[in-house]
């Protein structure tokens, strides 16, 4: 019988479960492309209710305590003593949303000798050390697409946020009981026009490529796959050869790439002072892609005319994070992939992984990062290592 371990974030500070402000989500059964919502044969929670924190479990207790398995849940995540660090050595299986990471440190695999298995509920699995996951046969898997739409949502709410100056003005007329038009609109401007983004056109950059569409704005890209040329057709897209000639040419840019080798810091003060002066950076993908302390400064002198994103390293960020007081942000803590709609989702997708672990089932192909030693499935498509 097999232990897993599960990393959640806590629970609301209002207690759990929530009021909730619906009764019901909508049912999606399939994506863009194709590719079917998950299909485990059960599950163990409503779609809607608040799976994701501790309390909620992802639904999984009664599905694997009845198979007589052991099943370990905390938001206890670092240091030494945690719980993370001690029930990992007897672990095979370890469960970790991106929203808050367990951090699969080289260090931390080479300590658990029974992990076989590391599911990300989400999608992004940066957090888990990819060679080392190669290196100790360990399998790598995320709910690939089961987050990407409610992504997509949040970043282009996040450019509009930005480019129409709408935290600002909120504030005016509700903290700061004003009714102050000519400071709200001194940074607004219109969507409608301007050069729009993304890096990375995987199925959250088309997505958010496809919201954009009816903005009337001009749309750009650039991915190491190309899209097909209909595709391009369709939406009016202008393909750029690397991420360099994208962020001179463009108004906003949205960062939609995986981290990795090829991504790590790639927006650093060199690449930021390509960009025109006045652009917004919306980054939802993973914080690291970006300089932290560039993005700073861009801000300050004004060549940034906004950022906004909901990644941070690490998750949770410290209390004094540059990004917590920097000007004309935009910052959401890590949500944008955890709605309600989203749990739902990446919680079976879960379980439909671990069910098919369990019974000797193959992991869909979409879902693999790492198997047999290597990068497979969307792994071998989006990640180097
Ligand atoms: P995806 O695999 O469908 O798309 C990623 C795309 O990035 C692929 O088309 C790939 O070719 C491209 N890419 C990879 N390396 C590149 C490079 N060096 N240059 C240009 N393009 C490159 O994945 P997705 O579902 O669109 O998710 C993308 C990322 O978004 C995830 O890996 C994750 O880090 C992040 N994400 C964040 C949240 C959140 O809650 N904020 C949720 C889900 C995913």
């Amino acid at each position: 019988m097999a232990k897993i371990l599960t990393v959640l974030y806590p629970d609301p500070v209002d207690g759990y479960p929530p009021r909730y402000a619906r009764e019901e989500i909508p049912v999606i059964s399939g994506y863009p492309g194709g590719q079917t919502a998950p299909t485990p044969r059960s599950i163990g929670f409503r779609p809607g209710e608040l799976v994701g924190c501790v309390s909620g479990e992802l639904g999984l207790r009664p599905f694997l305590e009845e198979r007589g398995h052991t099943l370990v849940v905390t938001s206890d995540k670092e240091g030494p003593d945690s719980v993370l660090e001690r029930e990992l050595p007897d672990a095979e299986v370890v469960i970790s949303q991106p929203f808050w990471p367990a951090y699969l440190t080289p260090d931390r695999i080479r300590r658990a000798p029974h992990l076989k298995l590391s599911i990300t509920a989400g999608i992004g699995s940066d957090h888990v050390d990819l060679p080392s996951a190669i290196e100790h046969d360990v399998t790598v898997t995320e709910v690939t697409y089961s987050n990407s739409i409610s992504v997509s949502e949040h970043a282009v709410m996040q450019i509009l946020a930005l480019v129409r100056n709408y935290l600002p003005s909120h504030e005016w007329v509700t903290a700061r009981r004003g009714w102050h038009v000519a400071d709200s609109v001194s940074r607004s401007y219109d969507l409608e026009g301007m050069n729009v983004g993304v890096f990375g056109a995987g199925r959250i950059g088309m997505a958010v490529l496809r919201r954009l569409k009816p903005f009337d704005v001009e749309l750009h890209y650039n991915d190491v796959h190309r899209v097909p040329p209909d595709l391009e057709q369709e939406l009016g897209l202008i393909w750029h050869a690397d991420a360099r000639s994208l962020a001179a040419a463009v108004d906003v840019l949205s960062i939609h790439a995986p981290l990795h080798a090829q991504t790590v810091n790639l927006f650093d003060d060199e690449m930021l002072a390509t960009m025109k002066r006045g652009s917004y950076l919306v980054n939802t993908a993973r914080a690291l892609i970006v300089d932290r302390d560039a993005v700073v400064r861009a801000l300050e002198r004004g060549h940034l005319a906004g950022y906004a994103g909901d990644v941070w390293y690490p998750e949770p960020p410290e209390e004094d994070h540059p990004w917590r007081g920097m000007p004309h942000e935009g910052m959401t803590p890590h949500v944008s992939g955890s709605t309600l709609s989203a749990q739902a989702r990446y919680a079976a997708g879960v379980r439909e992984i671990l069910e098919c672990w369990f019974d000797n089932r193959p992991i869909r192909q979409e879902y693999l990062i790492v198997e047999g030693g290597r990068l497979a499935g969307t792994g071998a498509h989006s990640y180097t290592v």
